[in-house]
């Protein structure tokens, strides 16, 4: 089969198509054809070797992936060839006290699709069968490769690691990004009133198409203040971040008392310094969030089908331009996801 693989880290790094042996499955394991998959920051963070996780070279990138099954191993009894499914691109053991708990997203033996094992810009992908979950109808395989990862991270952010009340002020950082655009309709759909940011009018307008309800720009450094003044000095009870460096900071800066930020990534920076004082005083509180657990992808699925979460894809490349792909979301002129499709979307009705 044909995979785009990394075969040098760099920025670019340096990627071949190639001709790899087809995946077999173990006992409990599937073999899914890929029909989509989407690019993360996390896949530039593989690119780059700018992850704190050992890794091999060579590599199939791609964790968020949406496809058809192929073939499957012995043991397993509720998948059958030919079903459409998604991938919890998060793998996890499903035995630790974690797993057994339905908290798969700190897994102790977890492992991330397209990081530690070979992910989706291929044909085919090999995964344990417990990570599967099944396409709701009406869900094409794009619109999942387009929300399975960031839009489940989002879902999980607002409903597992902090409940959003109806009412609440819920700032999304990045209206164009794939957690942000996310977390602003599952805020909305929640009863939030809803913030983003955005740094060009492009993104700022798609923010409003997708319900925010107020947007500021965040190239202009006191957007905080502007937050503040929209909230009438109240400050936002949740603010959605996944940036890191100083645009943490500044969320502190509009938070409200009894206010959370929670967080679920650190692109622009992972260590900050953080004032304790107001913290306290405050009481509020900083949460991390990482990937999800079954249960936030089946939701995600769910409201995609039923039109509660709208995917906003930016582009889609085949499988032999994913190092374009790379460098366009590496470019950051990205309104929305970026997605590879290893296959044409013709079988899409199969
Ligand atoms: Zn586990």
């Amino acid at each position: 089969m044909k995979a785009s693989q990394l075969i040098a880290h760099g920025a670019p790094g340096r990627f071949e198509l190639r001709d790899v042996p087809d995946p077999h499955p173990a006992a409990g394991e599937v073999v899914v054809q890929v029909q989509s998959c989407g690019l993360n920051h996390l896949d530039l963070w593989l690119e780059e070797a700018g992850l704190p996780i050992p890794v091999q070279l060579p590599r199939t990138p791609g964790g968020e992936i949406a496809g058809k099954i192929l073939e499957v191993g012995s043991n397993v009894s509720t998948w059958n060839i030919g079903d459409r499914v998604a991938i919890q691109s998060n793998l996890f053991c499903g035995e630790c006290e974690f797993c057994r708990r339905g908290e798969d997203s700190i897994c102790l033996r977890g492992e991330i699709l397209g990081v530690q094992r070979d992910g989706g810009f291929a044909e085919k992908v090999v995964v344990p069968a417990r990570a599967l979950v099944r396409l709701p109808d009406g869900v094409d395989f794009d619109t999942s490769a387009a929300l399975t990862l960031a839009g489940s991270t989002a879902m999980h952010m607002l409903t597992n690691r902090t409940q959003v009340k109806p009412g609440d002020w819920v700032l999304a950082i990045g209206a164009s990004s794939g957690v942000g655009s996310a977390a602003i309709q599952i805020a909305k759909q929640l009863g939030a009133r809803v913030i983003s940011t955005g740094s060009t009018e492009a993104k700022r307008s798609l923010a409003r198409h997708l319900g925010a309800d107020f947007v500021v720009d965040s190239t202009d450094k006191k957007w905080p203040a502007e937050v503040r003044k929209i909230t009438e000095k109240h400050g936002v009870d949740i603010i959605v971040e996944h940036v890191g460096g100083e645009v943490l900071q500044m969320c502190f800066d509009c938070l409200a008392r009894d206010g959370t930020i929670v967080t679920c990534g650190a692109t622009a920076g992972r260590e900050v310094s953080l004032n304790l004082w107001p913290l306290f005083v405050k009481q509020q509180r900083l949460i991390g969030s990482y990937g999800r657990n079954r249960e936030d992808l089946e939701k995600t699925l769910a409201w995609a089908a039923a039109g509660k979460l709208k995917p906003v894809i930016d582009s889609i490349f085949p499988l032999d331009q994913t190092p374009a792909a790379f460098a366009k979301l590496r470019a950051r002129h990205v309104l929305g996801k970026v997605l590879v499709e290893p296959f044409e979307p013709e079988s899409e009705s199969d």
